[in-house]
């Protein structure tokens, strides 16, 4: 099937949500995020907050913890009118990833405390994976924590954590055991950021930002208590942080938002009389063409899991696709500018831009979105999964 067609209640809830959109998004927010601004926490807590009211802030959560109950299809309808009103994304670290461990995972305590709290955007979670020496071969985390009475004691050091000097507390998988099998000696934990002992240096990205961290850990005293999952079992809560999330890789409304930016560079042009070489319009074609690609394979696989069909190695099409499909826009967009000669970030120098304030951040957005194809599973790594369980290599 090469089309898909939105059925009658799909199409009513994306108005729905249009005009939802239409009315209580901040216009300035949407100003920032459509250049590519970055955004404070503090606006970002301001518009969770709204979504929060009107109970979506988490539409993957279960109804009985706040969520929506929205099927796939409808929840990628809703972050295409999302994104395509650039409306700030939320943040992914405690919607997507510790939320579902914690309603999955956690006790009735756990559950009380942190799940109202990233709802309204009270408290911020960063994610505490990836150590120098654990990145793609993420069972090999050698971050300890030994245990006394109960307490666990972590020393080790995170790193490329993001938002971590924004963060109130930390997800972590650290080494409880180192006897047994790699991946059978890992606990799950929850640190409160303020714990002494914690330590977060900023690592600056080529392009002069605070991208990341690196969260350095001294004897830091841990309650049995903010354990997820039982001891030893944390890769099974990893593994967990992905289910459905899995499917939702695609960024196919992320795409179309750049797209719609690459739209307007090309048509301000026109409207001063100057078409775009032909070699220009058949590659920007191009890109629509694979966006409409994306889109359509996406939703057939979003379908076929509502349906509660079995899922392989799909997500790591998508993540592939829709990660370089973003790069590729990046590309073009520069090429685009280049050609006509417009400033870009400006926002980071005295000059001034020529054009309207979308040039001014596309520099850093591409910077940004190189991280794309390695961040949650490199390219080659999605290479090997598709190989091993789709060619049988
Ligand atoms: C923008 C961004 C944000 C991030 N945020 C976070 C965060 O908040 N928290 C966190 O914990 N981590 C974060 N990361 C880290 C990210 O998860 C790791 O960078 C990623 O898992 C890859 O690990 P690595 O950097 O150690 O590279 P390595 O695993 O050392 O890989 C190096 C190279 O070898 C390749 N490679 C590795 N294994 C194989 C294989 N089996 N076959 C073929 N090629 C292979 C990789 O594709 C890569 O090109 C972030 C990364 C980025 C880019």
């Amino acid at each position: 099937m090469l089309n898909y067609q939105f059925t009658i209640e799909q199409s009513e809830f994306k108005r729905e949500v249009e005009s939802f959109l239409d009315a209580s998004l901040p216009a300035e927010f949407a100003d920032k995020v459509k250049k590519g601004a970055p955004i404070t926490k503090k606006e970002l807590a301001a518009w969770t907050r709204v979504l929060n009211q009107k109970g979506w802030s988490a539409p993957n959560w279960p109804v009985e913890y706040g969520g929506t109950g929205w099927r796939l299809v409808q929840r990628h309808i809703f972050d295409r009118c999302c994104r395509a009103a650039h409306a700030p994304p939320l943040s992914g670290f405690g919607f997507n990833m510790v939320g579902p461990a914690i309603i999955k995972y956690g006790s009735e305590e756990q559950k009380k405390e942190f799940l109202p709290k990233i709802q309204n955007a009270d408290l911020w979670f960063c994610q505490g994976y990836s150590e120098p020496q654990a990145g793609s071969d993420l069972a090999g985390v050698a971050t300890s924590a030994r245990r006394e009475g109960d307490e666990y004691i972590v020393n080790g050091s995170k790193i490329w954590t993001s938002d971590a000097e924004n963060a109130d507390w930390i997800f972590c998988l650290v080494r409880t055991n180192s006897d047994v099998q790699k991946q059978k000696g890992i606990s799950f934990l929850l640190i409160d950021m303020k714990s002494p002992g914690i330590t977060v240096k900023p690592l600056i990205a080529f392009n002069g930002k605070r991208l990341w961290n690196q969260v350095f850990f001294e004897d830091v005293r841990v309650a049995t208590s903010q354990r997820l999952g039982e001891e030893d079992h944390g890769w099974t809560v990893a593994k967990s942080l992905l289910g459905d999330e899995r499917l939702m890789v695609s960024r196919v409304a992320e795409n179309r938002r750049i797209f719609s930016n690459l739209l307007e560079v090309m048509t301000s042009q026109a409207d001063r009389g100057q078409l775009l070489p032909e070699s220009f319009r058949r590659e920007i074609s191009e890109l629509e063409l694979r966006i409409e690609a994306l889109e359509m394979t996406s939703l057939r696989i979003l379908g076929k899991a509502d349906e509660g069909e079995q899922i392989g190695a799909e997500p790591s099409m998508l993540k592939l696709k829709g990660s370089e499909l973003v790069q590729s826009q990046d590309e073009m967009l520069f090429k685009l500018i280049d050609y006509l000669g417009i400033p870009m970030d400006t926002s980071n120098s005295d000059r001034q831009s020529a054009g309207p304030g979308l040039y001014e951040y596309i520099g850093s957005g591409r910077y940004h979105h190189r991280g794309y194809t390695i961040a949650g599973g490199s390219s080659e790594v999605q290479h090997n999964i598709i190989a091993r369980q789709v060619l049988g290599l």
